[in-house]
């Protein structure tokens, strides 16, 4: 999520110095232990998603709550504690606490997808190209030391780029920065495709079955609306056109793919008529996903910092293809929001013969509680069969699930509402209006039928 401030600029410096300082002196952690509900079957593969990490290295407890983080830019921080607060990015030790987390859960995963945002929210000025750098440097070896094994697929954030947005159409410093550390998770050919235009595709081939999985890594941050490098250009850096080969590869190759990106297609769940990407880039987007819906398994973005769904449905409205916004780690909101998240992770549970999704196990931290505990206590807070009653998170599935949502009052649709918000504030309820805009972005991704389902909801009510 963008919040957007005016510039002061005598940060700059402190931050770099302050980014070193805490990372060498990084607090221990004190991790409680979890468990998800149940230990999952040989046949049932899993991997974690993580997002929005949005590490602020300033952040540090004070009796001048106006200075606890530069993220929150001059208001006072709410509640600050040892593992952040709401007006704030993530402390190093929140970040620390969701790995350790992870790794003490046990649960055997085989790959990690990360999607993006690593530096905090601050005015262009208090960052720089060598800080963003040494940011995703930092979370890329903080992930890694906690799972010196285990595959990750990240793809990059429109904060993981100096000034923020402007990602760029060719190789640049910070492209070639972010490979390097990304080399050990992926082969030459990524690196190499990585380095020119922030986005790869690579084959993850498990053990227990010969059908390999395609990851595509999109960097849809070149079709982010705030990304003014690529305005008038009708495919950035060729990525439509790679990803139209790429798919069609999949397809004579019989593969199945994940797609995984930060800036999710589709119109945002919160506000109406605005979709998160320069709309004549959704609207290509979405064209081709649904020409390639039977080899993409499932997709998978962050940025929001909310967690929701959205279903992909061909021109006969029939579901075609199942999509996840995971939850951020940050807990930030801007002091206008009413809303904000507690931190998330996710796991997600497939198939590993057809690689379709069965379900996703959501942990979260409740910030207020950990702070007062001076304690981490992640937890699960929902999976999704069982909190919604469907068998697996097929198109199909989620569809039906959907369509519960629809009866005036639905009480399933509160929970869904109050999972989008991951616990933040039981007492937040979305009204009509709200639920309207929910519904529309849930189903309806391209503009025609979503402009009609607004129209149409509107008219009812
Ligand atoms: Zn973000
Ligand atoms: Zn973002």
């Amino acid at each position: 999520m963008a919040l957007r401030v005016a510039c002061h600029c005598s940060r700059a410096l402190n931050m770099g110095l302050l980014l070193l300082l805490l990372c060498a002196l990084a607090p221990p952690i004190f991790a409680a232990p979890a468990r998800a509900g149940s230990k999952a079957p040989v046949s049932v593969g899993q991997f974690w998603h993580v997002s929005d990490l949005h590490l602020d290295p300033t952040y540090h407890l004070t009796d001048d709550h106006t200075k606890v983080c530069a993220s929150s830019k001059g208001v006072n921080a709410s509640n600050p504690g040892p593992f952040g607060d709401f007006l704030c990015d993530s402390p190093y030790q929140l970040i620390l606490s969701a790995f350790q987390f992870m790794k003490d859960s046990g649960q055997q995963v085989s790959f990690m997808i990360w999607t993006g945002d690593s530096p905090p929210h601050v005015p262009v000025k208090e960052l720089s190209t060598e800080i963003v750098i040494s940011i995703i440097g930092n979370m890329s070896s903080t992930i890694r030391s906690f799972f010196p094994d285990l595959q990750v697929f990240p793809a990059l954030g429109n904060h993981d780029y100096w000034p923020q947005d402007q990602l760029p159409v060719s190789a640049n410093e910070i492209y070639n920065a972010v490979a390097n550390f990304w080399k050990p998770w992926l082969t030459d050919e990524a690196v190499s495709t990585l380095k020119k235009g922030g986005f790869y595709t690579q084959i993850f081939q498990t053990s227990i079955t010969s059908q390999p999985l395609r990851i595509i890594s999109l960097n849809t941050n070149l079709y982010y609306s705030p990304n003014s490098v690529t305005l008038n250009m009708t495919d950035p850096a060729n990525q439509f056109e790679w990803l139209e080969n790429t798919l069609e590869k999949s397809l004579q190759n019989k593969e199945k793919v994940y797609v995984i990106a930060h800036v999710p297609i589709g119109y945002l769940p919160f506000v109406r008529n605005a979709t998160a990407m320069r709309e004549c880039y959704n609207e290509r987007l979405v064209k081709i996903f649904r020409k390639y819906s039977n080899v993409i398994a499932g997709q998978f973005f962050g940025h929001t910092h909310r967690d929701s769904i959205m279903i992909l449905l061909d021109e006969k409205e029939k579901p075609i293809t199942s999509l996840f916004v995971a939850p951020a780690v940050t807990p930030v909101k801007s002091p206008l929001q009413t809303d904000s998240n507690n931190p998330g992770v996710r796991l997600y549970q497939y198939d590993p013969l057809s690689y379709n999704l069965l379900d996703l196990w959501q942990f979260y931290l409740n910030l207020t509680e950990a702070n007062m505990k001076n304690e981490s206590n992640w937890k699960v807070e929902y999976s999704m069969t069982k909190a919604y009653g469907i068998e697996d998170l097929k198109p199909e599935s989620l569809y039906e699930m959907v369509k519960q949502f629809t009866a005036q009052g639905s009480k399933i649709f509160q929970k869904y509402y109050s999972h989008f918000i991951v616990n933040y504030d039981k007492s937040i309820v979305c009204d009509e209006y709200c639920k309207i805009s929910q519904l529309c972005a849930i189903q309806y991704l391209a503009h025609s039928l979503y402009s009609d389902c607004i129209r149409h909801e509107a008219q009812d009510k």
